[in-house]
């Protein structure tokens, strides 16, 4: 099992240290070769306009839609941003999933928060019973998932924070950041 984190900007070597702990073998990813031999990409949080223009700048869209046609491709925070279809505004998307997003949705820097999760699918598939504790930073929310995609959380108004559409999956949040491994242990499983 081999899985690439996408490298251009944002809190990549966090993930890279998450997969390390579980035992996974990592590969940043800056150009399009390196996508060769990956069973899946991680994309971090960061700033989705800036990771989308160093994607064009590195030849990497054509190549990261190829990828996701057959791949697990994870995407958190700006990274779902940048794996989404629809954002309200123009920048570079890879439209792989077909959800709608809303950047910066629950406001700015100081607006970032911490909430626990009760994903049962997470739950489910690790054979744990206790929530997940998600840190929000200046995060999206996802507006709307087509009849394709699953919502596998929400908040307790209702807004939609994570979701799956087959081997794609999207989170408003940062899993990297905290100690809690379930979550890149469920998008081994999709990789799988
Ligand atoms: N606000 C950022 C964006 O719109 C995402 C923030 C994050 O990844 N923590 O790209």
């Amino acid at each position: 099992m081999k899985i690439g984190v996408l490298a251009l900007q944002g809190d990549f070597a966090e993930h890279i240290s998450m997969l390390k702990r579980i035992g996974v073998e990592t590969v940043e990813v800056r150009l399009p070769k390196h996508l060769d031999g990956l069973d899946g990409l991680i994309m971090p949080g960061g700033e989705s306009t800036t990771i989308g223009k160093l994607a064009v700048a590195y030849g990497l869209m054509d190549p990261l839609r190829e990828f996701g046609k057959k791949h697990a491709v994870w995407g958190t925070c700006a990274g779902a941003i940048f794996l989404s279809k629809d954002v309200g505004r123009d920048q570079p998307l890879l439209e792989l999933m077909d959800i709608k997003v809303q950047r910066n949705a629950f406001g700015r820097q100081v607006d970032s928060f911490e909430a626990d999760l009760e994903i049962d699918e997470l739950m489910k598939a690790t054979g744990t019973e206790y929530p997940y504790h998600a840190v929000f930073i200046r995060a999206p929310i996802i507006e709307s998932v087509s009849e394709s995609a699953k919502v596998l959380s929400a908040l307790e108004d209702g807004r939609i924070v994570a979701a799956q559409q087959g081997h794609l999956l999207a989170t408003s949040f940062h899993p990297e950041l905290t100690g809690d491994t379930r979550f890149h242990e469920y998008f081994i499983s999709l990789a799988s």
